[in-house]
């Protein structure tokens, strides 16, 4: 396939525009990439707000390329969606992930949960039950310590398939976070409809929190939102003081952002997590 995907590049490319072109040859570069070993992932931790206490981390893939450098997920992963690889990728980050966060606990962090993204393709592939739970069996995870993190578009395009699928999870005791709340187009009846643990406030709403009325109004609506309906509530992108101290005196739960920790390699994150 790799050797087709040559022959179809030297025929066609001088019919493509640049990004297509750009595009092409990144999509080829991932390929070697994930044979090679490339890509790995950092772990950013998540605390309480009230307690201080270490709760979790979110897994972020990261991609070092030789020539390129470092490639930012916000560019290879819509690329890794459109190509289908995120289906090879997003199983490895998730293997990985369950695989790591079950030797933290081993090695003492108690009620450590790990949090995946899972991106829309990924969601309605077939198998993706069966891929959750072999990754669950074959790391010795917990369901109740994996957390995935879907965005609202994903519900939304089949909202029934969706709630099937989430119910199975809701059953085998995995939990479901809805990834950059508020910044989707979907109505709030979903949030009854589906078994959500928790909502991750998106860093565009924390970033200006403490100045803007406008965002402090989102982000309380939110936090009350949460309260009613029983979720926990992760705010993303915590950069300062300010912003933490209104985010814990609203009643947000949980944070995550660079004032707390930054995505780190996971030996970096046993080094400073892990007394
Ligand atoms: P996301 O899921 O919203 O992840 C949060 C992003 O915010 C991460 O960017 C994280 O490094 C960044 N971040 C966290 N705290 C702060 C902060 O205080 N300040 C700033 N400036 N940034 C902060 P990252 O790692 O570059 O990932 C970007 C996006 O790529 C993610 O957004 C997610 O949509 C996607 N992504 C990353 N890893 C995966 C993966 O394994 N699977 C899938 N499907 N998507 C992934
Ligand atoms: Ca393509
Ligand atoms: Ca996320
Ligand atoms: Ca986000």
């Amino acid at each position: 396939a790799k050797a087709q995907g040559k022959n179809y590049w030297k025929v066609y490319s001088d019919q493509v525009d640049d990004t297509e072109r750009s595009d092409l040859s990144l999509e080829s570069a991932m390929y070697e990439g994930i044979e090679n070993g490339e890509f790995m992932l950092h772990y950013q931790p998540i605390f309480c707000t009230q307690t201080g206490q270490l709760k979790g981390a979110e897994a972020l893939m990261r991609w070092q390329n030789p020539s390129r450098g470092f490639v930012s997920p916000m560019k290879f992963i819509p690329l890794a969606e459109n190509s289908g690889l995120i289906k090879i990728l997003g199983a490895w980050a998730l293997r990985s992930a369950c695989y790591q966060a079950k030797q933290w606990q081993e090695a003492g962090l108690k009620d450590f949960y790990i949090s995946v993204n899972v991106s829309p393709r990924q969601f309605v592939q077939e198998d993706f039950l069966d891929m959750i739970h072999k990754a669950l069996n074959e790391s010795g995870l917990l369901p109740g310590n994996l957390m995935l993190e879907i965005t609202e578009g994903v519900l939304m395009e089949n909202p029934q398939r969706s709630g099937a699928v989430l119910t199975q999870l809701h059953v085998a005791g995995v939990k479901i976070a809805i990834d950059d709340f508020g910044t989707g187009y979907s109505s709030l009846a979903y949030l009854k409809r589906f078994p959500l643990s928790v909502l991750k406030i998106d860093k565009s709403f924390v970033d200006d929190v403490v100045n803007s009325a406008e965002d402090m109004a989102i982000v309380g609506t939110i936090l009350s939102l949460a309260e009613g309906l029983n979720l926990l509530v992760v705010a993303e992108g915590v950069e300062n003081d300010a912003q933490l101290g209104f985010l814990r005196q609203e009643g947000c739960n949980l944070v995550q952002g660079y004032l707390t920790g930054r995505p780190v390699h996971s030996d970096a994150f046993k080094e400073k997590y892990m007394a």
